[in-house]
Order: structure tokens, then sequence, then C-alpha cells
């Protein structure tokens, strides 16, 4: 007789409830780029406190400077920072990130940039990447309200036949 499947582990995972009106906000900047975002930060200050801010290490320790707001702070990001933030965002514990990566400079950490920019594409989590988006989502009406938690279908992915060991 076959032995019996094994039971899926117990993985957090964004969910298809609400997202509510206090968002929970990722904050990256790469060295070159952090003088726009904390003067980002500095003229949204007073919706962004509204919010739960996270960010890579140094970068949120300018925030917290910038804004006189807590912050919590993960790793720098080439030390796995903006990993953390692609996990998180697999768990469903970030609403959106605001990442002003350096288009004209190669960072060693490369990879991981890629790593979050595809994890947050995968749950459909909004990013800015430059100012003017960034402008556009802080004042957006679902910034300041709850709404819906649009998340793409993954059951057909997660139940494919891949590797089923063969019965002897
Ligand atoms: P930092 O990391 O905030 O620690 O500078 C940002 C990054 O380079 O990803």
């Amino acid at each position: 007789m076959a032995a019996p499947a094994p039971k899926e582990p117990d993985i957090p995972t964004p969910d298809a409830s609400t997202v509510a009106a206090s968002k929970r906000i990722a904050l990256i900047a790469h060295d070159n780029m952090k003088p726009e975002l904390i003067e980002w930060v500095r003229t949204h200050r007073s919706a962004l406190a509204q919010h739960d801010l996270t960010a890579t290490g140094t970068t949120g320790r300018l925030l917290e400077e910038a804004l006189g707001l807590p912050v919590t702070r993960l790793q720098s990001g080439p030390l796995g920072g903006d990993l953390q933030i692609g996990a998180r965002i697999a768990e469903g514990a970030i609403d959106l990130v605001i990442f002003f990566w350096d288009p004209l400079e190669a960072q060693p950490h490369d990879p991981d940039v890629k790593a979050l920019l595809r994890i947050a594409a995968v749950w459909n989590v909004p990013v800015a990447c430059n100012l003017a988006t960034a402008d556009y989502l802080v004042s957006s009406p679902l910034m300041a309200s709850a709404h819906p938690r649009i998340l793409p279908d993954y059951e057909a992915h997660r139940n494919r036949l891949v590797g089923s060991p063969i019965a002897p």
C-alpha cells in the first residue's frame, strides 16, 4: 500500500483577506538613491506616520533620523536585508514596497535585488522603484483605506504532479 502523502507544512502565506488601512510598507534605497528617498519620506511624513514601516539596515537608520518615527530595521541590503523583505512578502507580511534601486551602478547583491523584485511580482505586491511611482502610490485613495487583496491563484502550481515516486 502506498504511504500516505506527507502533510503540507504550516507555512505562513499571503491570504486573500483585506489589506488594512494601515499598510506594512518596506523601504529600501541604494546608497546613491538614499538622499532622494529621505527627501521623499520627509515630504510624505504625515501620510507615512499612519503606516507600519520596515527597512533595510542603513536605509532604516536614516529614515528613523529623518522621520522621528519607529522603523523596523532588518539587515543591511548587501548582508541579506533585501532577502528578508522578500521572505516577509512571501509570508504576506508586507503590503507595499518603496525600493529606489540604483539604475546606474551595479551592486554586489544584484541577485538579491532581482529576487526581491521577482517575489513582489509573484505576490502582486505594489512596488515603486522611482519618485514618480512612489508619488502615485502615496496619493492613491487605496493608501488610506482598507481594500481587498488581489492574489494570483497558485493552486494549480502547488498541486502539479512532479517527481512522484513510482510505486514498486
Ligand atoms: P541598506 O541596504 O539600507 O542597508 O543600505 C540597501 C540595499 O543596498 O539594498
